[in-house]
């Protein structure tokens, strides 16, 4: 970890404007998929620069898991109307998350990105991930990128739970205060997962 610059800046993933810290090497597990000079979020790391989605390449496709019908049709719209994907799929419980997963691996067309809420019945957005996690390495795939939605902040243990999945971030979408600010903050960390894939 850098030299803490006492910046505020907005954390899309956070939803507010927070303390922000500078990685001044790359390298260890703190900086792990940062450059040195990246300005990061000190709740939750997420970088809070330079996620314009100029050249965003868009995700094959997307699986949403939300036992909310309100904000999986908000997700699957912006996903659409900001090219981010054209080909959304939507589950409404970490069961049905993990059904769906599986059926389109083994139609050989894996997804690009999913979004998991974390509160959610049956099976929970964190255990859906861990149980992903281990499907991907029994049958040797590589780590799908997760946008967890929560509703709170991140602390200590929800920054285990997303260095346990990377890569993965999250959104914390109990902050919005309209539906078009979640979407547009929604938008920004997918276009910052999804480069992450290329690179
Ligand atoms: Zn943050």
């Amino acid at each position: 970890m850098g030299n803490d610059t006492k910046e505020k800046k907005f954390c899309p993933s956070c939803g507010e404007n927070v303390d922000t810290y500078f990685v001044d090497r790359s390298g260890g597990v703190e900086s792990e998929g940062k450059k040195k000079g990246d300005i990061c979020c000190i709740f939750c790391g997420m970088i809070v620069e330079d996620i314009s989605g100029n050249d965003v390449i868009p995700a094959k496709s997307i699986l949403i898991s939300d036992d909310s019908a309100m904000v999986r049709e908000l997700i699957t719209d912006m996903l659409k109307e900001n090219g981010l994907t054209k080909d959304v799929i939507a589950s409404k419980d970490g069961s049905d998350f993990i059904t769906l997963f599986v059926k389109k691996i083994s139609k050989k067309t894996p997804f690009s990105l999913v979004i998991l809420d974390v509160s959610m019945p049956i099976l929970n957005g964190v255990n859906a991930a861990i149980a992903m996690r281990a499907i991907e390495k029994a049958l040797k795939m590589k780590s799908t990128p997760v946008l967890f939605f929560t509703a709170q902040k991140c602390d200590e243990n929800f920054k285990k739970v997303l260095t346990y999945c990377k890569p993965a971030l999250y959104v914390n979408k109990g902050i919005s205060s309209t539906p078009d600010l979640l979407a547009s903050r929604v938008s920004q960390v997918i276009i910052k997962l999804l480069k992450d894939i290329k690179s």
